[in-house]
């Protein structure tokens, strides 16, 4: 169980130092900005939706779990449908919450000792929030608090 719990670290420390899909999309027709102020973590989305999520980027800087989680996410949800991305957030959202869930989630996994940390639960949905409230036509910035 450590050496599994190990490699969930090596996955968020590797996210975070090397994000994904990290930068601007020019063609992007939702962008949304989110503050975590709890620790200071920033987050800008650039998301390409149409009938699912043709390409998601994002810029950004705060610590390495809301780095990891937000490039994660960008990896986990590209090319999917509305409906799979409600079901994935809510999964994602379990599991930094309780620290577990009953459905598959892949690499997410890796987020789980969050539930741990509840300050740190902030950190990780703040893309995830982010995302929610850009799809959903919410024209203010998103803050955590
Ligand atoms: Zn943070």
């Amino acid at each position: 169980m450590s050496q599994l719990r190990d490699l969930y670290q090596e996955v968020i420390i590797d996210h975070g130092r090397h994000p994904r899909n990290f930068g601007i999309l020019s063609q992007a027709n939702f962008t949304k900005e989110g503050f975590n102020p709890l620790c200071g973590d920033r987050v800008c989305l650039y998301i390409l939706k149409t009938a699912v999520l043709d390409d998601i980027k994002f810029e950004g800087a705060g610590c390495a779990i809301s780095m990891a989680s937000a490039s994660l996410m960008t990896e986990v949800l590209k090319g999917k449908t509305p409906d799979e991305i409600d079901k994935i957030f809510e999964d994602f959202h379990l599991l930094v919450t309780t620290g577990k869930c009953p459905n598959e989630v892949g690499k997410l996994a890796s987020l789980a000792g969050v539930s741990e940390f509840p300050a740190r639960v902030k950190c990780a949905t703040l893309a995830w929030h982010t995302l929610k409230a850009a799809l959903a036509g919410d024209q203010h910035v998103v803050s955590t608090e």
